[in-house]
Formats: structure tokens, C-alpha cells, sequence
């Protein structure tokens, strides 16, 4: 009889200390994560009293779950894969038409570096399902052989493409709208002090504890080290990087931003970050950028209003726009 109660006692402190534990310090930031288009996503909310923000928090998070939802080729219910499987006219929802126009603006600006209809070539090198393997040559050579963008129509809501071998793929361009969203859906909620980072891709609102946010950007070649830190405030900043999704394979390094004209991966840079206005802008001129390599991909960021960046070269050398200059401290 003791030995149930000193038991029941024991449950209930220990379930008691793992309630508090989820709990923040009084006047501390509410912070939450969920895994999301595969990788974790935190949300930081900065104010006074933040607790009474955990509904917003969530809600956030949903409005992330549904851009998924509506954008993933994993998803067989998304508008990507329903546009893959009748090549079309599939109607769409409004947010994957805003995700389309802003990737087709991109890739106009950007001469086609960025390309949302390598779907076929992203398959073909196993990035969309985490399995990646060097395919042959012919069948590389058949994953580009499709009209591309030519082949992609819209519209109003109905997206079509002309092609089969062409397959829509906003696997550069969604995450960042989905963090759009979810600081939408935290302003409106009446939060001023956030950030959303989905894996080192990120917005920020207002002020983390009265000063600027201060993001570090990640080096390429040194997991865990940071390049510089750059003090931000209502910005998005995205970066793409070759140590992402990447293998090695008799000695020659592959990763997952992949070069439209060679179907190889891109191979003048190691990693470009971009700084915009919105995530979902800065997330597909990262990937643009990063195909580009250093020249051109300059000359794409300082003809760009409102975007900053900086870019790693492939041999490691490192060059940023003016106005980044002005806002990043150098490790
Ligand atoms: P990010 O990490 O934002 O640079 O996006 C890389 C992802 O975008 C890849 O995993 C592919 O799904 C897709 N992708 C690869 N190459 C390109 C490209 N040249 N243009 C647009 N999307 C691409
Ligand atoms: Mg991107």
C-alpha cells in the first residue's frame, strides 16, 4: 500500500517537472518546433507574456502544414502531384499560383537558372525521395530534353504543361513562402517579435529583446562554424548551400541544386545567401544565384531592388553586396 502511493507520488512529480519543463521562463521567448517539409522548423516569438501567443504558434505552424500539403511531391493530394499525374489543366489553389508567378519571375530574371519544371531531373538524381545516385549520361540527357518553361501554362488558376517529360517542382521556392505565411499568420495575430527558421532558411518581425536579430550564416566547408553574423530586422534570409542533400561518389562531390542547361549539379559556388523582403523572393534567388555562380549571380543581386547577398565562389572566395556589407560582422 505505501510502496503504490510513494509510486503514484513519484509519477506525479516526475509528470509535474516535465509540464514545467515545457513551460518558458516567466518573460523568456515562447519557443516551439515541428518537422515540416523535412527538416525542423522554430518558432521564436519575443514578446512580454509570450505563453499567450501558443495558439498563434500553432496556427502558424498549420499555415505551414498546408503550403505543404499543397506543394510537395510527397504529398499525393498536392497540386504538384496532381499536375504530374494528368499533366493538366489542374486547377490550383490561390497560394500555388502565388509560389508559380514568383518562380516564373525568377526564372525570367535569372535567364532560366532558376527553373521550377526540373522535377524529372530532381527524381532522376533521387533528391526528391532522399535516395540521391549518379544516373547515366542518356538519362540525364533525356531529363532535359522537355520544353522547360516554355511548356508551362497558366492560365488564371488552371496550370497545364505541354510535356511529360517536364514535372513542376517548387522544392527551391516553397519553404520560403510557407515561413511567409506563418509570420503572417503570427503578425496578424498581433505578434511584432518573432523569427521563423525552417532549418536555417528564415523571417524575421521586429526586435529579438530590443536589439536587431543577429543571424549567423553558416560556413560551407566547416559544419558548425559560422562565416560571419549579419543583424537583421523585418527581413528574410535564405541560403543554399552544396553540403545540403549531397553525397560523394568516387571522389566528386553531388548535391542538389542542379545546373537547367547540363542537368549536372551547379558547380561555381559552395553556398549563397540572399536577404530580401520576403522569404519566398530570397529563397528562389538563393537557388538562382547559386546556379549562376559568382559573376553573374552579383550582377542578378545588385540588379535586384530591395535583395542582398553574399556569395561563396566555388574556390572559397567571398563576395557581398553594399548593402549586406553594412550589416554583417565577420568571424
Ligand atoms: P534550395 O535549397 O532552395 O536551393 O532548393 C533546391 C531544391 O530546388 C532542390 O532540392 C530541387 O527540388 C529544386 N531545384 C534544384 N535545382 C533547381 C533549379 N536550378 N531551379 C529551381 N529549383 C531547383
Ligand atoms: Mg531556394
Amino acid at each position: 500500500m505505501i510502496r503504490s502511493v510513494v509510486i503514484v507520488f513519484a509519477l506525479a512529480f516526475l509528470v509535474l517537472s516535465l509540464l514545467l519543463m515545457q513551460r518558458q521562463d516567466p518573460g523568456g521567448p515562447l519557443i516551439r518546433t515541428r518537422m515540416l517539409m523535412g527538416t525542423v522548423v522554430e518558432i521564436k516569438v519575443d514578446e512580454p507574456d509570450a505563453e499567450r501567443y501558443e495558439t498563434a504558434v500553432t496556427a502558424a505552424f498549420n499555415a505551414m502544414e498546408r503550403i505543404e500539403d499543397l506543394m510537395s511531391l510527397h504529398v499525393p493530394e498536392s497540386d504538384v502531384s496532381r499536375l504530374a499525374a494528368a499533366g493538366g489543366p489542374v486547377r490550383v489553389a490561390p497560394e500555388t499560383l502565388e509560389v508559380l508567378q514568383v518562380a516564373l519571375e525568377v526564372a525570367a530574371a535569372s535567364g532560366g537558372a532558376f527553373d521550377p519544371t526540373l522535377g524529372r531531373l530532381v527524381r532522376l538524381w533521387g533528391f526528391a525521395d532522399g535516395h540521391p545516385r549518379l544516373p547515366e549520361p542518356a538519362e540525364i540527357e533525356a531529363a532535359i530534353g522537355g520544353p522547360g518553361l516554355a511548356g508551362l501554362e497558366v492560365d488564371g488558376r488552371l496550370v497545364s504543361q505541354k510535356s511529360a517529360k517536364d514535372l513542376l517542382d517548387l522544392g527551391g521556392i516553397a519553404k520560403g513562402y510557407a515561413i511567409d505565411r506563418a509570420i503572417e499568420v503570427l503578425a496578424a495575430a498581433g505578434v511584432r517579435h518573432a523569427a521563423v527558421n525552417a532549418g536555417g532558411d528564415m523571417r524575421l518581425l521586429g526586435e529579438r529583446s530590443g536589439r536587431p536579430w543577429k543571424i549567423g550564416i553558416q560556413h560551407p566547408r566547416q559544419a558548425g562554424e559560422v562565416l560571419g553574423i549579419l543583424e537583421l530586422g523585418n527581413q528574410a534570409v535564405v541560403t543554399s548551400g552544396d553540403y545540403e542533400r549531397a553525397f560523394e561518389q568516387n571522389g566528386v562531390h553531388y548535391h542538389h541544386i542542379l545546373d537547367p542547361r547540363t542537368g549536372y549539379p551547379a558547380d561555381l559556388c559552395q553556398a549563397v545567401t540572399v536577404v530580401a523582403d520576403r522569404t519566398v523572393f530570397a529563397d528562389a534567388l538563393a537557388t538562382a544565384v547559386f546556379v549562376l555562380g559568382p559573376e553573374r549571380g552579383m550582377a542578378l543581386l545588385n540588379s535586384t531592388p530591395g535583395a542582398e547577398g553574399l556569395i561563396v565562389a566555388a574556390d572559397g572566395k567571398i563576395s557581398v553586396t553594399p548593402g549586406l556589407r553594412e550589416v554583417v560582422t565577420w568571424r
